[in-house]
């Protein structure tokens, strides 16, 4: 069985990918280990970039009839003020199991093609990926070839362990637990982030009524919930809000979900062959809410670099290229500008002069917003007048 491309994933990076090359009229095939629609542990927050690009992809309306809209984010950090700052742009809450079913069945609209197994080896023939093995959920082996094949398996993604491409990984290697939860009275369309001594509480508005809840800590705190992982996170959680919220009267709805080490890193986004494509390509952390958006842009670029690949072959190297120099410096300024903003908001002498400065100098701030949503390139957050002047 031959396909023009295998996409191992159908998490927004490989949706969104399959659903541009579908509409080009190429045959592809995603290949997904979990039914459909699936939870993913993930702060559920769309910037204002991720939400343009859902725009531009054709499926904002759809994603918007189920999402809620948000005001901003309020920044609580311990020993300091709060800060809060608002969306310029629309930015969206939506549960993750809506979002991605819908990007996966605009993608299977436009023609591609989606198979249920768990991709556990690549064909690898005189150096050049030409296909995966995949698991079925009969529990057979199955060949499946293509002329490219994309890994947009996320974390740990097995295309890049296969490909050699997986390095020793950036980041703190944190754990987020989390899920749904409901009772903590009335929420305000704002995203809450309680921070403090390398750990995070965030919580996102759902509906008035429910929210998603992440706390992400190191992972020896982790190891001394074990008896009562439920009354962990309620008791950091709590801690992390000194009073602002609290967990009395909080409950789950639905499954606990929990990832990590929060880190994965690639030596590069390509091989003969393969592409990777969002958290497969090089994971960023979760603080600064970047990972969908960075996802979708990438399925666009990697589409292109793709369609290169099918229709002028002999341009293959050169477009593949471009794009991973593209994704690694991308990532490269995402990164640094989530642990600046970190580090401004987690010591808190930084986080008391960072208050003062953003109040101060609200360009600054809307410059800072704009960066982290994808509305203007990462790097122009580390001119003087936005970063600097929060800083000095
Ligand atoms: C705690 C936490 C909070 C976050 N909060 C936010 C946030 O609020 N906003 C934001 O924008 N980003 C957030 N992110 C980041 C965001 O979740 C990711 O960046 C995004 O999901 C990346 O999409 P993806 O398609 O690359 O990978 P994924 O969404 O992980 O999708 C990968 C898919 O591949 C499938 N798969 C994996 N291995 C195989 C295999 N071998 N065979 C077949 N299928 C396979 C998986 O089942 C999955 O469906 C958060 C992440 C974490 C961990």
């Amino acid at each position: 069985m031959s396909d023009d491309v295998v996409i191992v994933g159908g998490g927004p990076a490989g949706s969104a990918t399959a659903l541009c090359l579908a509409r080009a009229g190429v045959a592809v095939r995603v290949i997904e280990r979990s039914p459909f629609p699936r939870r993913k542990v993930c702060g559920e927050y769309l910037s204002g970039g991720a939400v343009d690009t859902l725009d531009r992809l054709g499926v904002l309306d759809q994603v918007r009839a189920r999402a809620v809209p948000l005001r901003g984010v309020r920044l609580i950090p311990a020993g300091a003020p709060p800060v809060a700052l608002s969306f310029a742009r629309l930015a969206l809450s939506c549960a993750r199991e809506v979002l991605d079913a819908l990007l996966l069945d605009a993608a299977v609209g436009a023609g591609a093609v989606v198979e249920r197994g768990r991709v556990d080896e690549l064909l690898l023939e005189d150096g050049r990926c030409t296909g995966v093995r995949v698991r079925t959920t009969e529990g057979t082996l199955e060949t499946r070839r293509a002329r490219v094949v994309a890994g947009a398996d996320g974390i740990g993604s097995v295309v890049a362990r296969k490909l050699g491409l997986t390095k020793p990984a950036h980041g703190r290697g944190r754990y987020a637990v989390g899920g749904h939860y409901t009772g903590f009275g009335t929420l305000d369309a704002q995203v809450e982030m309680y921070v403090g001594g390398g750990a995070y509480f965030a919580l996102n508005p759902l509906s008035e009524l429910h929210a998603n809840v992440m706390v992400v800590v190191p992972k020896q705190r982790l190891a001394q919930w074990s008896r009562d992982v439920d009354a962990g996170v309620g008791d950091a959680a709590s801690a992390l809000a000194s009073g602002v919220r609290s967990f009395e009267g909080a409950s789950r709805l639905g499954a606990r979900v929990s990832v990590g080490p929060l880190a994965h890193d690639v030596r590069r986004a390509t091989a003969a062959g393969a592409i990777l494509i969002g958290d497969a390509a090089g994971f960023v952390d979760p603080f600064t809410g970047q990972g969908v958006f960075l996802a979708l842009t990438g399925a666009e670029r990697a589409a292109d670099a793709i369609l290169v690949a099918l229709g002028r072959p002999e341009r293959t190297a050169e477009a593949f290229a471009t794009y991973a120099r593209w994704r690694a410096d991308d990532v490269a300024w995402r990164r640094r500008l989530c642990a600046t903003v970190t580090l401004l908001i987690d010591v808190p002498p930084l986080a008391r002069r960072a208050a003062l400065r953003l109040a101060r100098f609200p360009d600054a701030a809307t410059k800072l917003m704009e960066a982290l949503g994808g509305a203007i390139p990462p790097q122009r957050a580390f001119r003087p007048g936005v970063l600097g002047r929060l800083l000095v």
